[in-house]
Protein backbone atom coordinates (compact mmCIF):
# COMPACT_ATOMS: atom_id res chain seq x y z
CA UNK A 1 0.00 0.00 0.00
CA UNK A 2 1.54 3.83 -0.77
CA UNK A 3 2.49 5.72 2.05
CA UNK A 4 -0.16 8.34 1.26
CA UNK A 5 -2.93 5.57 1.49
CA UNK A 6 -1.89 4.27 4.85
CA UNK A 7 -1.54 7.74 5.95
CA UNK A 8 -5.12 8.53 5.03
CA UNK A 9 -6.43 5.49 6.60
CA UNK A 10 -5.32 6.22 9.95
CA UNK A 11 -6.17 9.46 9.80
CA UNK A 12 -9.70 8.23 8.40
CA UNK A 13 -9.45 5.48 12.24
CA UNK A 14 -8.74 8.14 14.60
CA UNK A 15 -11.68 10.13 13.11
CA UNK A 16 -13.95 7.57 13.28
CA UNK A 17 -12.90 6.02 16.62
CA UNK A 18 -12.74 9.43 18.21
CA UNK A 19 -17.01 9.63 16.91
CA UNK A 20 -17.90 6.19 18.57
CA UNK A 21 -16.10 6.84 21.94
CA UNK A 22 -18.35 10.16 21.80
CA UNK A 23 -21.36 8.63 20.83
CA UNK A 24 -21.86 11.03 18.56
CA UNK A 25 -23.95 9.58 15.50
CA UNK A 26 -23.91 12.33 13.30
CA UNK A 27 -20.06 12.95 13.21
CA UNK A 28 -19.63 8.99 12.68
CA UNK A 29 -21.77 9.15 9.94
CA UNK A 30 -20.28 12.28 8.28
CA UNK A 31 -17.16 10.88 9.04
CA UNK A 32 -17.65 7.27 7.86
CA UNK A 33 -19.66 7.36 5.05
CA UNK A 34 -17.48 9.81 3.16
CA UNK A 35 -14.93 7.09 3.12
CA UNK A 36 -15.38 3.68 0.10
CA UNK A 37 -17.09 0.53 1.58
CA UNK A 38 -13.77 -1.14 1.49
CA UNK A 39 -12.22 1.16 3.79
CA UNK A 40 -15.68 1.19 5.91
CA UNK A 41 -15.27 -3.08 5.51
CA UNK A 42 -11.22 -2.99 6.33
CA UNK A 43 -12.37 -1.03 9.88
CA UNK A 44 -15.23 -2.44 10.72
CA UNK A 45 -13.88 -5.77 10.53
CA UNK A 46 -11.01 -4.93 13.06
CA UNK A 47 -13.63 -3.97 15.84
CA UNK A 48 -14.38 -6.09 18.85
CA UNK A 49 -17.73 -6.98 18.60
CA UNK A 50 -18.93 -4.42 21.05
CA UNK A 51 -17.81 -1.84 18.81
CA UNK A 52 -19.54 -3.50 15.81
CA UNK A 53 -22.37 -4.23 17.36
CA UNK A 54 -22.81 -0.03 18.14
CA UNK A 55 -21.69 0.65 14.43
CA UNK A 56 -24.57 -1.24 13.41
CA UNK A 57 -26.95 0.70 15.14
CA UNK A 58 -25.25 3.98 13.40
CA UNK A 59 -25.94 2.74 10.16
CA UNK A 60 -28.92 1.73 8.21
CA UNK A 61 -29.04 -1.92 6.45
CA UNK A 62 -28.60 -0.82 3.17
CA UNK A 63 -25.66 1.04 4.27
CA UNK A 64 -24.26 -1.88 5.76
CA UNK A 65 -25.08 -3.59 2.90
CA UNK A 66 -22.66 -1.97 0.99
CA UNK A 67 -19.65 -2.38 3.53
CA UNK A 68 -20.67 -5.63 4.13
CA UNK A 69 -20.13 -6.94 0.67
CA UNK A 70 -16.21 -5.94 0.75
CA UNK A 71 -16.09 -8.26 3.46
CA UNK A 72 -13.89 -11.16 2.94
CA UNK A 73 -15.95 -14.27 2.52
CA UNK A 74 -14.60 -16.23 5.27
CA UNK A 75 -15.31 -13.31 7.89
CA UNK A 76 -19.04 -12.82 6.69
CA UNK A 77 -20.47 -15.52 8.64
CA UNK A 78 -18.87 -14.36 12.04
CA UNK A 79 -19.83 -10.92 11.37
CA UNK A 80 -23.50 -11.94 10.16
CA UNK A 81 -23.79 -13.81 13.37
CA UNK A 82 -23.51 -10.94 15.58
CA UNK A 83 -26.20 -8.93 14.11
CA UNK A 84 -29.87 -9.11 15.31
CA UNK A 85 -31.22 -11.59 12.94
CA UNK A 86 -33.83 -8.49 11.59
CA UNK A 87 -31.34 -6.29 10.66
CA UNK A 88 -29.19 -8.72 9.24
CA UNK A 89 -31.75 -10.02 7.02
CA UNK A 90 -32.59 -6.42 6.19
CA UNK A 91 -29.36 -6.08 5.13
CA UNK A 92 -29.23 -9.03 2.93
CA UNK A 93 -32.28 -7.87 0.82
CA UNK A 94 -30.67 -4.51 0.34
CA UNK A 95 -27.49 -6.74 -1.22
CA UNK A 96 -27.49 -6.97 -5.16
CA UNK A 97 -28.94 -10.33 -4.63
CA UNK A 98 -25.73 -12.10 -6.75
CA UNK A 99 -23.82 -10.95 -3.55
CA UNK A 100 -26.45 -12.19 -1.00
CA UNK A 101 -26.59 -15.47 -2.16
CA UNK A 102 -23.16 -15.50 -2.14
CA UNK A 103 -23.25 -15.04 1.82
CA UNK A 104 -25.78 -17.21 2.27
CA UNK A 105 -24.43 -19.88 0.29
CA UNK A 106 -21.14 -19.99 2.86
CA UNK A 107 -24.13 -20.47 5.80
CA UNK A 108 -25.82 -23.43 7.20
CA UNK A 109 -29.65 -24.65 5.32
CA UNK A 110 -31.50 -23.90 8.66
CA UNK A 111 -29.86 -20.29 8.98
CA UNK A 112 -30.39 -19.43 5.23
CA UNK A 113 -34.04 -20.55 6.03
CA UNK A 114 -34.62 -18.26 9.06
CA UNK A 115 -32.90 -15.44 7.41
CA UNK A 116 -35.35 -15.76 4.06
CA UNK A 117 -38.63 -15.71 6.52
CA UNK A 118 -37.79 -12.73 8.07
CA UNK A 119 -36.64 -10.86 5.15
CA UNK A 120 -38.99 -8.55 2.69
CA UNK A 121 -41.02 -11.22 0.61
CA UNK A 122 -39.82 -9.41 -3.07
CA UNK A 123 -36.21 -9.95 -1.99
CA UNK A 124 -36.39 -13.44 -0.53
CA UNK A 125 -37.84 -14.46 -3.98
CA UNK A 126 -35.10 -12.84 -5.87
CA UNK A 127 -32.71 -14.69 -3.39
CA UNK A 128 -34.40 -17.84 -3.88
CA UNK A 129 -34.67 -18.24 -7.13
CA UNK A 130 -30.97 -17.52 -7.78
CA UNK A 131 -29.68 -20.25 -4.91
CA UNK A 132 -30.69 -23.26 -7.55
CA UNK A 133 -28.78 -22.34 -9.68
CA UNK A 134 -25.67 -24.65 -9.20
CA UNK A 135 -22.02 -23.56 -8.19
CA UNK A 136 -19.96 -21.81 -10.86
CA UNK A 137 -22.20 -21.40 -13.64
CA UNK A 138 -23.59 -17.96 -15.09
CA UNK A 139 -26.61 -18.71 -13.08
CA UNK A 140 -24.74 -18.67 -9.69
CA UNK A 141 -23.14 -15.35 -10.46
CA UNK A 142 -25.55 -13.41 -12.32
CA UNK A 143 -27.62 -11.03 -10.56
CA UNK A 144 -31.13 -9.79 -10.80
CA UNK A 145 -31.29 -6.05 -11.09
CA UNK A 146 -30.63 -5.17 -14.38
CA UNK A 147 -32.55 -2.61 -16.17
CA UNK A 148 -35.25 -3.62 -19.20
CA UNK A 149 -36.75 -2.50 -21.44
CA UNK A 150 -39.43 -3.23 -24.39
CA UNK A 151 -38.90 -2.30 -28.08
CA UNK A 152 -42.05 -0.30 -29.17
CA UNK A 153 -40.89 2.48 -27.17
CA UNK A 154 -39.51 5.84 -27.74
CA UNK A 155 -36.15 7.44 -26.92
CA UNK A 156 -37.82 9.26 -24.36
CA UNK A 157 -39.60 7.08 -22.85
CA UNK A 158 -36.86 4.92 -22.03
CA UNK A 159 -34.73 7.67 -20.64
CA UNK A 160 -37.76 7.98 -18.30
CA UNK A 161 -38.13 4.29 -17.56
CA UNK A 162 -34.24 4.26 -16.48
CA UNK A 163 -34.66 6.95 -14.29
CA UNK A 164 -36.85 5.66 -12.11
CA UNK A 165 -35.07 2.02 -12.25
CA UNK A 166 -31.24 3.08 -11.92
CA UNK A 167 -31.45 3.55 -8.38
CA UNK A 168 -31.58 -0.09 -7.95
CA UNK A 169 -29.56 -1.55 -10.88
CA UNK A 170 -26.78 -2.71 -10.65
CA UNK A 171 -25.24 -1.07 -13.72
CA UNK A 172 -27.34 1.30 -16.04
CA UNK A 173 -24.87 0.98 -18.45
CA UNK A 174 -26.47 -0.97 -21.19
CA UNK A 175 -30.42 -1.40 -21.37
CA UNK A 176 -31.29 -4.82 -22.32
CA UNK A 177 -34.89 -4.88 -24.69
CA UNK A 178 -37.50 -7.67 -24.40
CA UNK A 179 -39.89 -8.47 -25.87
CA UNK A 180 -43.71 -9.29 -24.70
CA UNK A 181 -42.91 -12.44 -23.67
CA UNK A 182 -39.79 -11.18 -21.91
CA UNK A 183 -37.41 -12.63 -24.14
CA UNK A 184 -33.81 -11.05 -24.79
CA UNK A 185 -34.35 -9.04 -28.59
CA UNK A 186 -31.76 -6.03 -28.42
CA UNK A 187 -29.31 -4.03 -26.22
CA UNK A 188 -28.45 -0.37 -26.33
CA UNK A 189 -26.02 1.19 -24.36
CA UNK A 190 -26.32 4.23 -22.27
CA UNK A 191 -24.19 6.66 -24.43
CA UNK A 192 -26.23 5.35 -27.48
CA UNK A 193 -29.15 6.06 -25.79
CA UNK A 194 -28.12 9.73 -24.66
CA UNK A 195 -27.39 10.49 -28.66
CA UNK A 196 -30.24 9.24 -30.25
CA UNK A 197 -33.03 11.18 -31.18
CA UNK A 198 -35.51 11.27 -28.71
CA UNK A 199 -38.32 11.04 -30.76
CA UNK A 200 -36.89 7.68 -32.21
CA UNK A 201 -38.29 3.89 -31.50
CA UNK A 202 -35.80 1.57 -29.24
CA UNK A 203 -36.11 -0.99 -31.99
CA UNK A 204 -34.54 1.38 -34.43
CA UNK A 205 -32.10 2.39 -31.91
CA UNK A 206 -30.61 -0.58 -30.45
CA UNK A 207 -28.28 -3.45 -31.64
CA UNK A 208 -30.16 -6.62 -32.24
CA UNK A 209 -27.25 -8.77 -32.07
CA UNK A 210 -26.93 -9.35 -28.79
CA UNK A 211 -24.28 -11.32 -27.03
CA UNK A 212 -25.54 -13.41 -24.48
CA UNK A 213 -24.39 -16.42 -21.86
CA UNK A 214 -26.95 -19.55 -20.98
CA UNK A 215 -27.72 -19.42 -17.43
CA UNK A 216 -25.75 -23.41 -17.15
CA UNK A 217 -22.89 -21.79 -18.67
CA UNK A 218 -19.16 -22.56 -16.84
CA UNK A 219 -18.26 -19.42 -15.19
CA UNK A 220 -14.96 -19.74 -16.55
CA UNK A 221 -16.28 -19.37 -20.12
CA UNK A 222 -18.17 -16.57 -19.10
CA UNK A 223 -15.37 -14.88 -18.06
CA UNK A 224 -13.72 -15.26 -21.51
CA UNK A 225 -16.21 -13.70 -23.18
CA UNK A 226 -16.39 -10.73 -21.22
CA UNK A 227 -12.74 -10.22 -22.03
CA UNK A 228 -13.03 -11.19 -25.54
CA UNK A 229 -15.96 -8.91 -26.26
CA UNK A 230 -14.96 -6.23 -23.66
CA UNK A 231 -18.01 -5.53 -22.05
CA UNK A 232 -19.29 -4.31 -18.58
CA UNK A 233 -22.42 -6.79 -18.55
CA UNK A 234 -23.30 -9.74 -20.31
CA UNK A 235 -27.09 -10.71 -20.32
CA UNK A 236 -27.96 -14.22 -18.96
CA UNK A 237 -30.55 -16.07 -20.72
CA UNK A 238 -32.41 -18.97 -20.55
CA UNK A 239 -33.04 -22.40 -23.40
CA UNK A 240 -36.06 -19.75 -25.05
CA UNK A 241 -33.95 -16.59 -24.30
CA UNK A 242 -35.60 -15.34 -21.81
CA UNK A 243 -33.31 -12.65 -20.11
CA UNK A 244 -32.44 -13.71 -16.85
CA UNK A 245 -30.18 -12.08 -15.32
CA UNK A 246 -27.12 -9.87 -16.02
CA UNK A 247 -23.30 -10.48 -15.24
CA UNK A 248 -21.14 -7.81 -14.15
CA UNK A 249 -17.14 -7.34 -14.66
CA UNK A 250 -16.97 -7.25 -11.08
CA UNK A 251 -18.23 -10.65 -10.46
CA UNK A 252 -15.72 -11.57 -13.54
CA UNK A 253 -12.95 -10.35 -11.84
CA UNK A 254 -13.72 -12.31 -8.56
CA UNK A 255 -14.06 -15.29 -11.45
CA UNK A 256 -11.18 -15.27 -13.08
CA UNK A 257 -9.23 -15.09 -9.85
CA UNK A 258 -11.05 -17.89 -8.10
CA UNK A 259 -10.31 -20.01 -11.33
CA UNK A 260 -6.42 -19.02 -11.40
CA UNK A 261 -6.16 -20.44 -8.04
CA UNK A 262 -7.81 -23.10 -8.55
CA UNK A 263 -5.70 -23.88 -11.66
CA UNK A 264 -2.81 -23.05 -9.42
CA UNK A 265 -3.58 -25.60 -6.98
CA UNK A 266 -4.66 -28.37 -9.37
CA UNK A 267 -1.45 -27.77 -11.22
CA UNK A 268 0.81 -28.63 -7.58
CA UNK A 269 -1.47 -31.71 -7.05
CA UNK A 270 -3.26 -30.12 -3.96
CA UNK A 271 -7.35 -29.62 -4.87
CA UNK A 272 -8.82 -26.42 -3.63
CA UNK A 273 -6.45 -24.47 -1.52
CA UNK A 274 -9.15 -23.73 0.60
CA UNK A 275 -7.69 -21.08 3.32
CA UNK A 276 -10.64 -21.17 5.61
CA UNK A 277 -10.78 -25.00 6.68
CA UNK A 278 -7.21 -25.70 6.82
CA UNK A 279 -6.52 -28.44 9.57
CA UNK A 280 -3.57 -30.27 9.31
CA UNK A 281 -5.47 -33.59 9.08
CA UNK A 282 -7.49 -32.37 5.96
CA UNK A 283 -4.84 -30.93 4.03
CA UNK A 284 -2.96 -34.05 4.44
CA UNK A 285 -5.80 -36.03 3.58
CA UNK A 286 -5.97 -34.13 -0.32
CA UNK A 287 -2.67 -33.97 -0.99
CA UNK A 288 -1.94 -37.47 0.12
CA UNK A 289 -3.81 -39.29 -2.88
CA UNK A 290 -1.20 -37.55 -5.23
CA UNK A 291 1.83 -38.37 -3.47
CA UNK A 292 1.03 -42.43 -3.00
CA UNK A 293 0.70 -42.47 -7.19
CA UNK A 294 3.91 -40.65 -7.48
CA UNK A 295 5.62 -42.59 -4.35
CA UNK A 296 5.25 -45.31 -6.54
CA UNK A 297 5.88 -43.88 -9.98
CA UNK A 298 9.48 -42.89 -8.27
CA UNK A 299 10.04 -46.19 -7.16
CA UNK A 300 9.44 -47.47 -10.65
CA UNK A 301 11.84 -44.38 -11.49
CA UNK A 302 14.71 -46.13 -8.86
CA UNK A 303 13.81 -49.68 -10.18
CA UNK A 304 14.81 -48.32 -13.51
CA UNK A 305 18.05 -47.05 -12.13
CA UNK A 306 18.94 -50.85 -10.59
CA UNK A 307 18.72 -52.03 -14.16
CA UNK A 308 21.76 -50.18 -15.21
CA UNK A 309 23.09 -51.03 -12.04
CA UNK A 310 26.26 -53.29 -13.88
CA UNK A 311 26.79 -49.56 -15.77
CA UNK A 312 27.06 -47.85 -12.29
CA UNK A 313 29.27 -50.44 -11.06
CA UNK A 314 31.70 -49.52 -13.58
CA UNK A 315 31.75 -46.01 -13.38
CA UNK A 316 30.23 -44.69 -9.92
CA UNK A 317 31.08 -41.69 -11.21
CA UNK A 318 27.90 -41.72 -12.97
CA UNK A 319 25.72 -41.32 -9.87
CA UNK A 320 26.82 -38.04 -9.44
CA UNK A 321 24.88 -36.56 -12.31
CA UNK A 322 22.05 -38.30 -11.65
CA UNK A 323 19.90 -35.65 -9.76
CA UNK A 324 21.69 -32.76 -12.13
CA UNK A 325 19.79 -34.39 -15.25
CA UNK A 326 16.44 -35.33 -13.61
CA UNK A 327 16.42 -32.33 -11.91
CA UNK A 328 17.09 -30.68 -15.43
CA UNK A 329 14.75 -32.26 -17.05
CA UNK A 330 11.64 -31.68 -14.22
CA UNK A 331 12.43 -27.53 -14.34
CA UNK A 332 12.10 -27.55 -18.17
CA UNK A 333 9.31 -30.14 -18.46
CA UNK A 334 7.50 -27.58 -15.50
CA UNK A 335 8.34 -24.32 -17.74
CA UNK A 336 6.64 -26.06 -21.12
CA UNK A 337 3.68 -26.98 -18.55
CA UNK A 338 3.26 -23.64 -17.40
CA UNK A 339 3.23 -22.05 -20.64
CA UNK A 340 0.57 -24.69 -22.12
CA UNK A 341 -1.54 -24.59 -19.10
CA UNK A 342 -1.77 -21.06 -18.98
CA UNK A 343 -2.41 -20.84 -22.53
CA UNK A 344 -5.04 -23.45 -22.57
CA UNK A 345 -6.75 -21.68 -19.40
CA UNK A 346 -6.44 -18.40 -21.54
CA UNK A 347 -8.03 -19.59 -24.20
CA UNK A 348 -5.20 -18.78 -26.66
CA UNK A 349 -4.01 -22.07 -27.89
CA UNK A 350 -7.24 -22.75 -29.18
CA UNK A 351 -6.54 -19.53 -31.75
CA UNK A 352 -2.78 -19.85 -32.25
CA UNK A 353 -3.47 -23.58 -32.80
CA UNK A 354 -1.53 -26.64 -31.22
CA UNK A 355 0.64 -27.33 -33.79
CA UNK A 356 2.33 -24.36 -33.98
CA UNK A 357 2.41 -24.23 -29.99
CA UNK A 358 4.36 -27.36 -30.27
CA UNK A 359 6.86 -26.46 -32.51
CA UNK A 360 7.40 -23.75 -31.10
CA UNK A 361 8.83 -25.45 -27.29
CA UNK A 362 10.11 -28.05 -29.53
CA UNK A 363 12.18 -25.02 -31.01
CA UNK A 364 12.62 -23.55 -27.72
CA UNK A 365 13.52 -27.43 -26.24
CA UNK A 366 16.03 -27.24 -28.65
CA UNK A 367 18.05 -23.67 -28.18
CA UNK A 368 17.90 -24.42 -24.48
CA UNK A 369 19.57 -27.97 -24.41
CA UNK A 370 22.06 -27.18 -27.06
CA UNK A 371 23.53 -23.87 -24.42
CA UNK A 372 22.87 -26.29 -21.07
CA UNK A 373 24.41 -29.21 -23.21
CA UNK A 374 27.53 -27.02 -23.94
CA UNK A 375 28.10 -25.27 -21.09
CA UNK A 376 27.59 -28.72 -18.81
CA UNK A 377 30.01 -30.52 -21.44
CA UNK A 378 32.50 -27.87 -20.64
CA UNK A 379 32.53 -28.05 -16.73
CA UNK A 380 32.69 -31.99 -16.51
CA UNK A 381 35.82 -31.92 -18.91
CA UNK A 382 37.79 -29.03 -16.74
CA UNK A 383 36.24 -30.88 -13.67
CA UNK A 384 37.03 -34.32 -14.03
CA UNK A 385 39.44 -34.29 -16.91
CA UNK A 386 37.32 -36.86 -19.10
CA UNK A 387 35.91 -35.96 -22.10
CA UNK A 388 34.08 -39.10 -22.75
CA UNK A 389 32.03 -38.33 -19.93
CA UNK A 390 31.51 -34.51 -20.63
CA UNK A 391 30.17 -35.45 -23.65
CA UNK A 392 27.93 -38.27 -22.31
CA UNK A 393 26.55 -35.49 -19.77
CA UNK A 394 26.04 -32.81 -22.05
CA UNK A 395 24.56 -34.97 -24.81
CA UNK A 396 22.18 -36.10 -22.12
CA UNK A 397 21.28 -33.24 -20.88
CA UNK A 398 20.69 -31.53 -24.46
CA UNK A 399 18.60 -34.69 -25.34
CA UNK A 400 16.84 -34.79 -22.13
CA UNK A 401 16.02 -31.09 -22.03
CA UNK A 402 14.64 -31.08 -25.67
CA UNK A 403 12.58 -34.43 -25.24
CA UNK A 404 11.50 -32.77 -21.13
CA UNK A 405 10.21 -29.62 -23.23
CA UNK A 406 7.97 -31.05 -25.61
CA UNK A 407 6.65 -33.24 -23.04
CA UNK A 408 5.47 -30.78 -20.53
CA UNK A 409 3.80 -28.89 -23.29
CA UNK A 410 2.40 -32.19 -24.95
CA UNK A 411 0.70 -33.83 -22.16
CA UNK A 412 -1.35 -30.84 -21.10
CA UNK A 413 -2.36 -30.48 -24.52
CA UNK A 414 -3.23 -34.23 -25.46
CA UNK A 415 -5.46 -33.97 -21.87
CA UNK A 416 -7.01 -31.19 -23.19
CA UNK A 417 -8.46 -32.80 -26.32
CA UNK A 418 -9.50 -35.78 -24.21
CA UNK A 419 -11.38 -33.37 -22.27
CA UNK A 420 -9.28 -34.19 -19.20
CA UNK A 421 -8.81 -30.44 -16.74
CA UNK A 422 -5.03 -30.52 -17.91
CA UNK A 423 -4.97 -28.27 -14.55
CA UNK A 424 -5.07 -31.11 -12.14
CA UNK A 425 -1.89 -32.63 -11.21
CA UNK A 426 -0.15 -32.03 -14.14
CA UNK A 427 3.02 -30.46 -12.37
CA UNK A 428 3.83 -33.28 -10.32
CA UNK A 429 2.94 -35.81 -13.29
CA UNK A 430 5.41 -34.11 -16.26
CA UNK A 431 8.23 -34.19 -13.43
CA UNK A 432 7.79 -37.88 -12.82
CA UNK A 433 7.64 -38.85 -16.58
CA UNK A 434 10.77 -36.55 -17.22
CA UNK A 435 12.26 -38.26 -14.57
CA UNK A 436 11.90 -41.85 -16.23
CA UNK A 437 12.93 -40.11 -19.60
CA UNK A 438 15.88 -38.92 -18.66
CA UNK A 439 17.46 -41.43 -16.53
CA UNK A 440 16.56 -43.76 -19.80
CA UNK A 441 18.46 -41.34 -21.94
CA UNK A 442 21.34 -41.34 -19.92
CA UNK A 443 22.06 -44.96 -18.88
CA UNK A 444 21.57 -45.76 -22.33
CA UNK A 445 23.98 -43.36 -23.74
CA UNK A 446 26.42 -44.16 -20.78
CA UNK A 447 25.90 -48.37 -21.73
CA UNK A 448 26.46 -47.80 -25.62
CA UNK A 449 29.42 -45.27 -24.35
CA UNK A 450 31.07 -47.40 -21.53
CA UNK A 451 34.19 -48.27 -23.70
CA UNK A 452 35.37 -44.49 -24.22
CA UNK A 453 34.39 -43.83 -20.29
CA UNK A 454 36.80 -46.31 -18.60
P1 LIG B 1 -17.95 3.45 -24.18
O1 LIG B 1 -17.06 2.98 -25.30
O2 LIG B 1 -17.71 4.86 -23.78
O3 LIG B 1 -17.85 2.53 -23.01
P2 LIG B 1 -20.13 2.43 -25.71
O4 LIG B 1 -21.53 2.88 -25.98
O5 LIG B 1 -19.25 2.21 -26.88
O6 LIG B 1 -19.49 3.42 -24.69
P3 LIG B 1 -19.34 -0.21 -24.87
O7 LIG B 1 -19.35 -0.79 -23.52
O8 LIG B 1 -18.02 0.07 -25.52
O9 LIG B 1 -20.25 1.10 -24.84
O10 LIG B 1 -20.18 -1.16 -25.80
C1 LIG B 1 -20.02 -1.16 -27.18
C2 LIG B 1 -21.28 -1.50 -27.87
O11 LIG B 1 -21.67 -2.80 -27.58
C3 LIG B 1 -22.48 -0.63 -27.53
O12 LIG B 1 -23.04 -0.12 -28.69
C4 LIG B 1 -23.48 -1.55 -26.86
O13 LIG B 1 -24.79 -1.25 -27.23
C5 LIG B 1 -23.06 -2.90 -27.40
N1 LIG B 1 -23.34 -3.99 -26.46
C6 LIG B 1 -23.36 -4.00 -25.12
N2 LIG B 1 -23.65 -5.19 -24.60
C7 LIG B 1 -23.84 -6.00 -25.66
C8 LIG B 1 -24.17 -7.38 -25.82
N3 LIG B 1 -24.37 -8.17 -24.76
N4 LIG B 1 -24.25 -7.86 -27.07
C9 LIG B 1 -24.03 -7.10 -28.15
N5 LIG B 1 -23.73 -5.79 -28.07
C10 LIG B 1 -23.63 -5.24 -26.86
MG1 LIG C 1 -17.02 1.63 -26.81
Amino acid sequence: MSDLKKRMDEQFEAFVFDAIQKKDIDLFRQEFLEFHPYDQAKFYVKQEKDVRILINSYLTPAEMAELFHNIDVEEQEDILHDMEPAYAADMLAEMYADDAVDVLNELQKDQVVSYLTIMDNEAAQEIKDLLHYEEKTAGSIMTTEFVSISANQTVRNAMKILKTEAPDAETIYYLYVTDDEERLVGVISLRDLIISDEDKLISEAMNDRVVSVSVSEDQENVAKMMKDYDFLALPVVDFQRHLLGIITVDDIIDVMEEEASDDYSKLAGVPEIDSSDYSSISAARKRLPWLIILLFLGMFTASLIGRFESALSQLSILAVFIPLIAGMAGNTGTQALAVAVRGIATGDIGQTGTFRILKKEIGTGIIVGLICGILVMITVNVWQHNFALGLLVGISIFLTVTVSTFAGAVVPLVMHRFKIDPAVASGPFITTINDIISILIYFGLATFLMNYLI
